[in-house]
């Protein structure tokens, strides 16, 4: 399998990594939604996964 660098931590030589796109969460004041915004497409490993939000790439 093709190994890589994540693009979150930066950690090398992983095989878990998957092409997403990032997210950024501002938290909106008491009472009110979150502002989200996405970002960049980045490839990001299993851990970086598990702690950060993120998206699946939109289809196309
Ligand atoms: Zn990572």
């Amino acid at each position: 399998m093709e190994t890589g660098t994540c693009d979150s931590c930066g950690d090398v030589d992983r095989d878990d990594l998957v092409t997403l796109q990032r997210l950024y969460v501002t938290p909106g004041a008491p009472g009110e939604e979150p502002e989200v915004r996405t970002a960049d497409i980045e490839r990001w490993c299993a851990a970086c996964r598990t702690h950060y939000p993120h998206q699946p790439l939109p289809e196309g």
